[in-house]
């Protein structure tokens, strides 16, 4: 392959409503759109490390992009593989900034190999993706099958309060998660799913701190409802503890922070072998990161209903369309690459 360039080019996409979440208060979303150019093709990717929620700073992933340049600078012929092994090392520490250069990458590759990146990853890939609506952002009328509501901020009584008031705008057969961000301890955590168990829940999310997996496995043993775990699943290191301590029933896998795609599938694969359920899901990203992990969704099979739904938190996103939702499902694109038809 002939290496021509690799650009970043950053963004700043501002949230329609400020947006509030367990770390802060955010106004804007900032990252960088990655353009790969190889031979005549444009592989994109995008770097947005979430202040407070991922370990490295964007500023720390510009000093890594321009220490790839300098590796770069006199290179012309170069192979996918070296490509990949130059990308993880020096984005070690970034996992975000891998996931921007590992999807610019295969978005290349696929396109070489005149493949939908979801089929170049797996010929078996799935073409629609189920995505969960968001409680506030989507409408019942959107009809969304399963629905994601924010709790355990308050007092249980009133949690109990909001999900039956949540639950009576929604018809019968449609699902909640629940997602507590880590805001409960043991007791509570116990008392929080006993009296979440007269409701329609899928899976309550995250209710214990990351890493109090000893809890968490306990917190299983006392409530029907199964546990999802997002906060918690980072890495290979952190799955396997999880597996060994038997603390979850779902992980919430978000490859930006995970970083590279081998380590997403090995974990995805671990987890079917111990009969965890797997969903994909993004951090607020734009519409590149959202179609990469729809891509990683379609590839991995998963069928569980996806974080993926987010594509009007913003006042505009990136100038990249992804596919329509319709009844809370998606159509994978049949273009080559990551397939967004209007680059
Ligand atoms: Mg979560």
């Amino acid at each position: 392959m002939k290496f021509i360039n690799l650009e970043s080019h950053p963004y700043e996409l501002k949230f329609k409503v400020p947006l509030q979440t367990a770390k802060g208060c955010y106004e804007y979303r900032r990252g960088a759109i990655i353009k790969l150019f190889i031979n005549d093709m444009i592989g994109l990717g995008e770097v947005a490390p979430l202040e407070g929620f991922h370990k490295e700073e964007l500023f720390e992933c510009y000093y890594s992009l321009e220490a790839i340049n300098q590796t770069l600078q006199n290179t012309t012929e170069i192979t996918g593989e070296e490509l990949f092994h130059i990308f993880k090392l020096h984005s070690d520490r970034a996992p975000s900034l891998l996931f921007a250069l590992e999807t610019a990458l295969f978005d290349i590759l696929s396109q070489q190999s005149k493949l939908s990146l979801n089929h170049y990853l797996n010929p078996q890939s799935i073409n629609e993706i189920h995505l969960n609506g968001l409680h506030t952002v989507h409408q019942p009328s959107d009809n969304f099958k399963v629905v994601k509501v924010k709790l355990g901020y308050n007092n249980i009584y009133d949690d109990i309060e909001k999900m039956s008031e949540i639950s009576s705008l929604y018809k019968q057969d449609v699902k909640f998660r629940i997602d507590v961000n880590e805001q409960l301890d043991l007791p509570r955590a116990i008392r929080f799913c006993k009296s979440m168990e007269q409701f329609n829940i899928e899976y309550i999310e995250q209710p214990l701190p990351k890493n109090e997996l000893e809890d968490l496995s306990e917190l299983r043993m006392h409530t029907e409802i199964p546990i999802a775990l997002d906060e918690s699943v980072f890495d290979l290191q952190s799955v396997n503890k999880i597996i060994e301590m038997q603390a979850a029933d779902i992980f919430v896998i978000k490859p930006m922070v995970v970083g590279g795609y081998a380590e997403i599938k090995t974990i995805i694969n671990l987890a079917k072998e111990n009969d965890i359920k797997c969903i994909i899901t993004n951090m607020l990203d734009g519409a590149i990161n959202r179609m990469a992990c729809m891509h990683i969704a379609s590839a991995n099979q998963i069928i569980e209903a996806c974080g993926l739904s987010a594509d009007n938190l913003f006042t505009s996103d990136l100038s990249y369309v992804t596919p329509e939702i319709i009844n809370g499902l998606i159509l994978m694109p049949k273009l080559n690459g990551l397939g967004f038809s209007n680059d």
